[in-house]
């Protein structure tokens, strides 16, 4: 099941004990165990987690092959994968052939475990991230996919996957699915059904749980049913959580506000076009401010603060990067932005986070949480449970997602694409690994 495979390939290597990445020769891939996948990859892409282990940020300390999103054709596939195989195992082991064309999440999820089973893919037993020392990474030409009968996404033949361009495709393998994610984890969250369904807590909650309302307060008000959302951070990741947002209230007659946030004016000037394309919707305001600018706008809505806060990202300062860097720099799950992000939840509201948290400390007490009866969302996307659900929201909203990618490189030009990226000077990278 093996197509004849190079011995070597370029891929993009990171070194201790930050910002040294090097375009190397390593050896391909081969299959290692009866569930792995060898993919011969056509994009990938360059993500703001990358960042992490490129600033040094990460307790990691060994090189390795850098990248967890990418699009390819499967070359090579091990002996697990047959028409015969079990129907108690994925159903992908009796389906993928070599080339077929794969999308792959950024972790590898074994299909097979509870936790795969129930959904929580991101908390799969035997989950590895690609581009850790764990798991050589996709910035390279070939990657190995471990469990991919439970991890990869195949873009099927009647799909309508495939009249989308690879460059957006790969938008599956991560933000995508973690925008949706991010803003998903607070709107199903029962302390917003009040404002989305019109009914008083706890009547709102739920089919399973629901219980009657005491009758004891005024009818709700049109401002009781606006949802106002803070969004911090307008990286790729932001703009995506922002689409998704405004595309899954699409089918509710809910007035939304929206204050988006980041300190960063290109990535406000950008965040500012895709999302006003969104005219026809329920989007009553939509403002796409500094931080301070952020909460004179919030405490102006009332209410003490925004329903949702979705922080996805936002302007630190250099005091978190590398020593020689003197720019404010963009990390996911930085704690200025949770900060920020706390600062613009209303009482009862629902803070959702979606980044990489490297702080030991969350930058408020628990006797604040129970003040105000603030729900924290955290946690890593269950990426591959909610491929079906990113790729049904790639199709619908296909031309404000067709903006996330900024620039197609070629992986040479790897280490300038870093640097660029990294001061926050380009956005979303993808790298076309064969030019
Ligand atoms: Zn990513
Ligand atoms: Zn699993």
């Amino acid at each position: 099941m093996t197509d004849a495979l190079p011995q070597t390939q370029l891929a993009v290597k990171w070194y201790p004990p930050r910002c040294d990445v090097r375009l190397e020769s390593v050896p391909v891939p081969r299959v290692q165990h009866p569930d792995d996948a060898i993919v011969k990859i056509e994009l990938a892409g360059l993500c703001g987690s990358d960042l992490h282990a490129y600033r040094g940020l990460e307790d990691i300390s060994q090189p390795h092959v850098c990248g967890h999103e990418f699009v390819g054709h499967v070359v090579a596939l091990g002996e697990s994968f047959s028409p015969t195989s079990s129907p108690s195992r994925p159903p992908l082991y009796g389906t993928l052939r070599v080339g077929d064309k794969v999308i792959s999440p950024f972790t590898t999820s074994c299909g097979d475990c509870r936790f795969c089973r129930l959904g929580f893919t991101a908390r799969c037993v035997s989950s590895l991230l690609f581009g850790s020392p764990a798991l050589p990474g996709a910035q390279a030409q070939y990657v190995r996919v471990p469990d991919a009968g439970g991890t990869l996404l195949p873009v099927e033949p009647s799909s309508p996957l495939n009249a989308i361009l690879d460059k957006n495709l790969l938008l599956l393998a991560d933000i995508l699915p973690t925008g949706l994610f991010v803003a998903m984890q607070a709107l199903a969250h029962p302390k917003l059904a009040p404002v989305l369904t019109g009914h008083p807590w706890p009547a709102s909650e739920s089919e399973f749980l629901k219980m009657e309302a005491s009758a004891s307060a005024a009818p709700l008000t049109h401002e009781d049913r606006t949802l106002t959302v803070g969004l911090v951070g307008l990286g790729p990741v932001g703009l995506c959580a922002a689409i998704a947002l405004i595309d899954r209230l699409a089918s509710l007659s809910v007035p939304l506000r929206i204050v988006a946030v980041d300190t960063n004016p290109i990535r406000r000037t950008k965040a500012q076009t895709i999302i006003s394309t969104f005219s026809q919707s329920t989007l009553e305001e939509l403002h796409v401010v500094d931080p301070d600018e952020a909460q004179v706008i919030v405490r102006k809505w009332g209410g003490g603060g925004c329903h949702a806060v979705l922080e996805v990202g936002h302007s630190i300062s250099h005091r978190w990067v590398c020593p020689n860097m003197s720019h404010n720099a963009q990390v996911v799950g930085t704690p200025p932005a949770l900060t920020l992000s706390h600062g613009l939840l209303a009482p009862s509201g629902v803070l959702s986070s979606c980044g990489v948290h490297q702080a030991p400390a969350l930058p408020f007490t628990g006797r604040e949480m129970y003040n105000t009866n603030m729900t924290l969302e955290f946690g890593r996307c269950n990426v591959r449970s909610l491929s079906d659900a990113a790729a049904g929201l790639l199709v619908r909203q296909q031309d404000a997602l067709s903006e996330v990618v900024e620039r197609i490189v070629p992986l040479t030009n790897a280490v300038e694409a870093y640097e660029r990226f990294e001061s926050g000077e380009w956005g979303k990278v993808v790298f076309n690994v064969w030019a």
